[in-house]
């Protein structure tokens, strides 16, 4: 048995520790690269393949400019090794840098073999300190015959040899949204199959219902579908598709299951280790991250509804306080709001809750919506469908929420987040700020001047 003061489990956001241990002895245990699967398999390669896919949807948008430019071609294996090229290194770097950093590393997969131990290649350690940041893995759907082909997830999707030519995409989330956007601008025939009625139907209806309009207009979009039976064909997959009026089988080089993702508590064992879940397996903290073992802390993917990377980082942060400074108050979560961006074609930002959300909570509101298309940058991108749509507390005239499809929009709820998070009225943000023009934000400042005025 070998003891440390801390101990923390994954090094993706789990790697994020202080730069001073104050004499502690820290332990990070991680079973694949530094990173986690934000840098390795998430966030960061995604973004880049979608900067990539960007241009190429440039090139092609390009005449409707008046410039005279053709796609010529898509060098998948460059495009590829430019993103790994960087990630991997960078998750090496990391790996180095932690070692020499005075924190041990050990490379295996942790399970706990009882109350604060934890078995690791071999060994076990054990601490009274310890931040489970293990994060999750993609989920497999129960379909007959998923087993029997070969399919992919956002694991291994950006890492192939070859552009696949056609691909099927099970699910019509966020992940479904880039990667078809991803996939699609470098060529390959994408059919998306969702059981919902819209894609992105977790988001403010106006906004799914406008990019599942988008989607149908580049891709096959199979919406309020089943696929009910995957079975190998050829050299790729034949996908039974139902959608309750017709059954169809949809044949493609490649399956990507894109279906959510499963919180790794069980490959961890946290029972083992006293650690309460949910019933979906993540697990239960409060707002300082602490579980129902005093000492333990739990944060990221591994423990989170909404699996997003600044959350994680944000938890963190306030992990780490209260885990090195036990002796001091402890640090909350305190945020007011949780702002998210779909990176697809269009772009999708939003924070706060939807529509259909406050109407189902039962609370008053007004609304407002705006096109990028009234604007003079909407008249410069030639953008027919982009909006922004506000929404604010009719009494204390507080923004609530904020959702927009269009151009840059992860850039321009940014401001957005920050008034909802510090409570600025409506009439602070319309009347006291300057937009610059003729910038983006100028749909902005259109939509908060939307919204009815204060009532008497
Ligand atoms: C394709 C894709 C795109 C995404 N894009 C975005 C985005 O644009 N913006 C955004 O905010 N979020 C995005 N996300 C989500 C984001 O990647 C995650 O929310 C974030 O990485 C979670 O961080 P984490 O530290 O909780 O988990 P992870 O980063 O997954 O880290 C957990 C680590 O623990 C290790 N581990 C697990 N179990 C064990 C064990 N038993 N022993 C040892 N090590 C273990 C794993 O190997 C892993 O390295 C994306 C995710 C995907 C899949």
């Amino acid at each position: 048995m070998i003891d440390y003061d801390v101990l923390v489990v994954g090094a993706g956001s789990g790697n994020m520790l202080p730069a001073h241990l104050d004499g502690l002895r820290v332990a990070v245990i991680e079973r694949g690269p530094f990173g986690g699967t934000c840098l390795n398999r998430g966030c960061v390669p995604s973004k880049m393949l979608v900067y990539a896919a960007d241009v190429a949807q440039t090139v092609r948008a390009a005449r409707r400019y008046g410039v005279d430019a053709e796609l010529r071609a898509v060098d998948w294996p460059a495009i590829r090794d430019r993103v790994f090229g960087r990630t991997d290194e960078s998750a090496r770097a990391g790996f180095e840098w932690r070692k020499r950093s005075g924190v041990d590393v050990y490379t295996g997969e942790a399970r706990f073999v009882g109350p604060k131990v934890l078995a690791v290649d071999g060994k076990e350690l054990r601490a009274e300190r310890m931040i489970l940041a293990a994060g999750s893995r993609p989920s497999i759907p129960e379909v007959p015959g998923i087993d029997d082909v070969a399919r992919h997830t956002t694991d291994t999707i950006m890492r192939v040899d070859a552009r696949p030519a056609s691909m099927v995409i099970l699910g019509g989330g966020y992940i479904a949204a880039e990667m078809s956007h991803i996939f699609g601008a470098f060529g390959t025939e994408i059919t998306i199959v969702e059981r919902t009625a819209k894609l992105l139907s977790t988001l403010d209806d106006d906004i799914a219902s406008r990019f599942t309009e988008r989607c149908e207009q580049r891709f096959d979009v199979r919406v309020a579908a089943e696929v009910t039976r995957v079975e190998p064909a050829g050299r790729g997959v034949a996908v039974r598709v139902e959608d309750g009026r017709r059954s169809e089988v949809v044949q493609a080089e490649t399956l990507l299951v894109a279906t959510g993702r499963t919180p790794n508590s069980d490959l961890l064992d946290v029972e083992a280790g006293g650690i309460a879940t949910h019933d979906d397996g993540r697990v239960i903290t409060d707002d300082t991250f602490a579980t129902n073992v005093p000492g333990v802390y739990a944060i990221g993917d591994l423990a989170n509804e909404t699996q997003l990377k600044h959350l994680a980082n944000a938890q963190m942060q306030i992990a780490v306080h209260n885990v090195f400074h036990p002796d001091d108050p402890p640090r909350r979560a305190r945020f007011p709001v949780l702002p998210a961006a779909v990176f697809a074609d269009p772009q999708i930002a939003t924070a706060g809750p939807s529509e259909r959300e406050l109407r189902e909570q039962g609370r008053s509101f007004d609304v407002a919506i705006r096109d990028y298309a009234d604007t003079a940058f909407g008249w410069a991108a030639e953008d027919t469908t982009g909006f922004v749509k506000l929404i604010a507390d009719p009494e204390t005239r507080h923004l609530i929420s904020a959702h927009i499809i269009g151009p840059q929009a992860a850039i321009l709820i940014q401001p957005l987040v920050q008034a909802i998070s510090l409570g600025n009225t409506v009439e602070q943000l319309a009347r006291d700020v300057l937009y610059i023009h003729p910038a983006p934000a100028e749909v902005v400042a259109q939509t908060l001047l939307a919204l009815p005025a204060p009532r008497d």
